[in-house]
């Protein structure tokens, strides 16, 4: 092991925790996961993940489970607070990477403004993880030099309406996150701005777990497939020429290494 940092009482561990595969996490975010006296955690981080953390953590879930109301992200943030000035040694722990459509850096922002000592731990960002777990590389040299994230879901007071049509025209391929149940009106978007209806997509649920469901088809058909799939959240939504690749990349993918399953919403 190399060195790792200590954390100090009274300090929170913004953590990101990879897409599900515990295989997946990074050392800083272990080292967290054994120091903590407290973890704060989604709904959707492995059980084999919770399980790495060491004897005397108390776990406490700030998600949204079975259609109950989700703890607020103020909540969220002044339990965090709450618990820092309590002295205690905190791991706030985000599926993925905590600063990618997770409200990670909304959180950040609040523990900074408190004056609340942070470290923030990246991890492996499901988007990644789902492509490359499909066999689906997310540049080559033949296909395209940039990529777009984006999310298919706004909080009500987020940013407004993505401007579909020039993500279209700009032509990279696409990762979407949290974009099933909006795969239909974006796909229309999409095409009206001039992307191939054929244009391959893949729908990967559950990426690197026991559970990773791939689904393949076309951008027109792409929103009608998933539901007759009945596609599961979680969900990432890849669209694009790379895409095409997977056909010849999976079957000699292995991909047994994906233990983990992830405690469901
Ligand atoms: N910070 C996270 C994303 C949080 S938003 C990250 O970096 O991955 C939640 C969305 O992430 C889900 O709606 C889904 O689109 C995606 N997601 C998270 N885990 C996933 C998984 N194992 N497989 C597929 N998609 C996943």
């Amino acid at each position: 092991m190399p060195p790792l940092p200590r954390l100090e009482p009274g300090s929170v561990w913004l953590v990101g925790a990879g897409p599900g595969d515990p295989g997946l996490l990074t050392l800083h975010a272990y080292n967290a996961l054994q120091q903590a006296d407290v973890i704060v955690h989604d709904a959707l981080i492995a059980q084999e993940v919770l399980d790495l953390a060491g004897p005397n953590a108390v776990f406490e879930f700030a998600g949204k489970r079975g259609g109950h109301r989700s703890c607020s992200q103020a909540e969220i943030t002044q339990r965090l607070i709450h618990l820092a000035r309590e002295g205690k040694r905190i791991v706030r722990l985000k599926g993925g990477d905590p600063f990618v459509f997770g409200r990670g850096g909304e959180e950040a922002l609040a523990l900074a403004e408190a004056g609340i000592p942070l470290r923030v731990v990246p991890g492996v960002t499901s988007g990644l993880a789902a492509l490359t777990a499909a066999g689906i590389p997310a540049t080559t040299r033949n296909t395209n030099a940039a990529i777009t994230f984006a999310t298919g879901h706004f909080a009500d007071d987020g940013p407004g309406d993505t401007d579909w049509r020039s993500i279209a025209k700009a032509g990279h391929p696409l990762i979407l996150y949290m974009a099933v149940q909006t795969l239909g009106s974006i796909a229309d978007a999409l095409i009206e701005g001039g992307l191939a209806p054929d244009m391959p997509v893949a729908v990967i649920s559950n990426a690197t777990t026991p559970r990773q469901h791939i689904l393949d088809t076309r951008l027109d058909r792409a929103h009608d497939d998933a539901i007759a799939a009945c596609i599961e959240a979680p969900a990432i939504v890849a669209i694009g020429e790379n895409v095409r690749l997977r056909e010849k990349l999976a079957r000699h993918m292995d991909v047994s290494a994906f233990g983990a399953t992830l405690e469901q919403a």
